[in-house]
């Protein structure tokens, strides 16, 4: 679903991702982790085409990504994404929300949308508040919101930045149960977390990134219990 090799990218001067390569299989489960600044959230976004990269080979659902736009439309349209601060439309209701894409980028019948947005809804627990408004709903909903309206593009992969690290405590495991069972039920996903817990009952692979590049990738089992570099040994510490 996503093949990635050789990436590099610089904003200016600073080298944000060095010679970065990874793969996801379809049903794949994958959890990006590391410091502050080592480039995480400009993988992921590089991903969907919403950063632009310098150097190296990265084809997303069987589209390379090239630069053009048709190659990031293609790309946009199959790889759902879920932002730390939910990003919904704050003037539409939730249902609306899920629907707008479908019908005006899709061109999607509006009953047909509607449909599957209450289906969408339904699952992510939140059918008594489809006509309320984003502002109306505590963060944990909102994120729910998020990750259906994501899913109305029936997304060959999914991807998270933090989805969770914006929320109060409470709320975190509503979202993580979703997003569990979207893995359970074998959509391929790349997420960004610090959940440790989520990581290890999850993620095929943990890969650990630091200032750009990927230091490891390993098993969360062997990631967590005994990592490799002395880097991810401290980043694990500090988590932990
Ligand atoms: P965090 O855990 O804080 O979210 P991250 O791993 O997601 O960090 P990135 O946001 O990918 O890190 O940033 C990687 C590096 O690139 C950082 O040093 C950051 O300052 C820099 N950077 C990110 N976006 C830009 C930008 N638009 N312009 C310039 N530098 C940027
Ligand atoms: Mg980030």
């Amino acid at each position: 679903v996503v093949e990635m090799s050789g990436l590099n990218k610089w904003y200016g001067e600073h080298h944000a991702l060095r010679d970065v390569s990874l793969g996801l299989a379809a049903g794949e489960k994958i959890v990006l982790c590391g410091p502050s600044g080592s480039g995480k959230s400009t993988l992921i976004r590089c991903i969907n085409g919403l950063e632009a990269f310098h150097e190296g080979d990265l084809i997303v659902c069987g589209t390379r990504l090239d630069g053009t736009q048709d190659s990031l439309t293609a790309v946009r349209r199959k790889a759902g994404m879920v932002f730390q601060n939910f990003n919904l439309f704050p003037h539409l209701t939730v249902l609306e929300n899920l629907t707008l894409g479908a019908v005006y980028a899709r061109g999607e019948p509006q009953d047909r949308a509607i449909e599957r947005a209450h289906g969408l809804l339904a699952r992510v627990q939140l059918t008594s508040q489809t006509l309320k408004f984003p502002g109306q709903l505590s963060g944990g909903q909102r994120q729910r919101v998020a990750i259906a309206r994501a899913l109305m593009l029936e997304p060959e992969v999914m991807l998270f930045d933090e989805p969770t690290s914006a929320l109060d405590p409470e709320m975190v495991h509503e979202v993580l149960d979703v997003m569990e069972e979207l893995a359970v039920s074998g959509q391929a996903m790349i997420v960004v977390t610090h959940e440790m817990g989520f990581a290890r009952s999850v993620a095929d692979l943990v890969v650990f990134m630091d200032q750009g590049e990927i230091v490891e990738a390993a098993r969360p089992e062997i990631f967590f219990d005994a990592p490799a570099t002395a880097r991810a040994k401290a980043f694990v510490g500090q988590i932990s």
